[in-house]
């Protein structure tokens, strides 16, 4: 993680602070409303940070009225025009995410990053191996990742040369190995916190697999201190999935952790289906709180022996067991019963069950 660490406003980043989670919202500020009920939506599922588009000053008014309502902060993304980065930290917006080097001139650069001390906000700069030009190729030798460090180092110079350090870095794309490369160069190289991220990583269990691989590369090495996991889906499984990659690499803890078995020729009972008729019931157990579920008593109990609660079949229908040692038994007639009351005698802070 990295040595320095930033605040937008008062989400701390890097320096020993938890990984964050981030997303973008997916609704345009046209809508107003609908970007309301996105970030609601995103908040709870645990959203930290929410970048937004901001592409045209007509939007402005909307900005400011997000700004002020979101119950967690913004990062406007912007490109190109620096009036449009002057207009979002006058909007009250606590984070921008610039090119420096494609805003307006020096003087301009200059005026942003002097509001943006003035406000105490954050910028975010970075390089996407999708922007990298002929001529940043060419300097490297065709190197994707180097370019992309020497893409953000060139920013990174527009802000130190004006004397602005707070900060944040990205360098993305959508290869894995080229983006592994370039966040640990540039983790080396610099103190400043990293956001991380594979861009356009696909929809469904493709972009899941993606983000995971090189997020969580990333992550098991000490590198990225903000994540956004970027699918074509809604935003919010964006920060399930987020969570989820937090959870598997036991970085952070988000809702409780489900073991279960993939079967075999000994199952007793149909685990696919028991897993999907339990987890409503579950959602309301402590963060770290943790669920198996085996297919049998032969190696059920003893695989899942670090559970917190565990249930596997058996001859006669279910074991349920706590650190590997039974606690009770149930037929498919009474389980949900025992069920209620096995977990409200492990966890009595359990929501939603009486
Ligand atoms: S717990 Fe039992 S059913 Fe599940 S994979 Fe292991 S041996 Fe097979």
């Amino acid at each position: 993680m990295s040595i320095r660490s930033v605040f937008i406003k008062n989400l701390g980043i890097g320096g020993g602070n938890p990984v964050r989670v981030e997303s973008m919202l997916k609704t345009s500020l046209d809508d107003l409303e609908g970007c309301l009920s996105e970030v609601r939506n995103l908040a709870a599922a645990g959203c930290e940070l929410i970048r937004v588009a901001f592409p045209e000053a007509s939007k402005a008014k909307a900005l400011e009225k997000l700004a002020f309502q979101a119950e967690i902060p913004l990062m406007a993304d912007i490109h190109f025009n620096p009036d449009l980065a002057l207009l979002s930290l006058k909007a009250g917006v606590p984070a921008i995410r610039i090119n420096p080097g494609n805003m307006g001139s020096p003087v301009r650069l200059a005026e942003i990053l002097s509001l943006a001390a003035d406000r105490g906000a954050v910028v975010r700069i970075g390089a996407n191996g999708g922007s990298l030009s002929g001529p940043q190729l060419a300097e490297t030798g065709g190197d994707r990742a180097l370019a992309l460090v020497r893409a953000v180092e060139t920013q990174l110079d527009y802000l130190l040369r004006n004397h602005f350090d707070n900060i944040i870095l990205s360098a993305k794309s959508t290869s894995i190995p080229e983006t592994v490369r370039a966040n640990s160069l540039l983790a080396e190289r610099y103190p400043y916190p990293l956001h991380i991220g594979i861009t356009e990583a696909g929809p469904d269990l493709r972009g899941i697999v993606k983000n995971a691989a090189g997020i969580g590369i990333l992550l098991n090495q000490g590198i990225g201190d903000t994540i956004r996991v970027s699918l074509t889906a809604p935003s919010v499984k964006e920060v399930e999935t987020g969570f989820s990659i937090l959870n598997a690499l036991e970085i952070r803890r988000k809702g409780f952790d489900l073991i279960s078995c993939p079967t075999c020729g000994r199952r007793r009972i149909d685990v696919q289906a028991l897993v999907q008729s339990l987890l409503p019931s579950l959602s309301g157990l402590p963060d770290g709180f943790s669920v198996a579920v085996m297919g049998c008593e032969v190696n059920g109990p003893r695989e899942a022996a670090h559970a917190d609660f565990g249930i596997s079949g058996s001859p006669n229908g279910f074991i349920l067991f706590s650190h590997g040692k039974p606690i009770a038994t149930a037929g498919a007639d009474n389980l949900e019963e025992v069920l209620t009351s096995v977990l409200k005698a492990l966890c009595p802070s359990q929501n939603g069950r009486s």
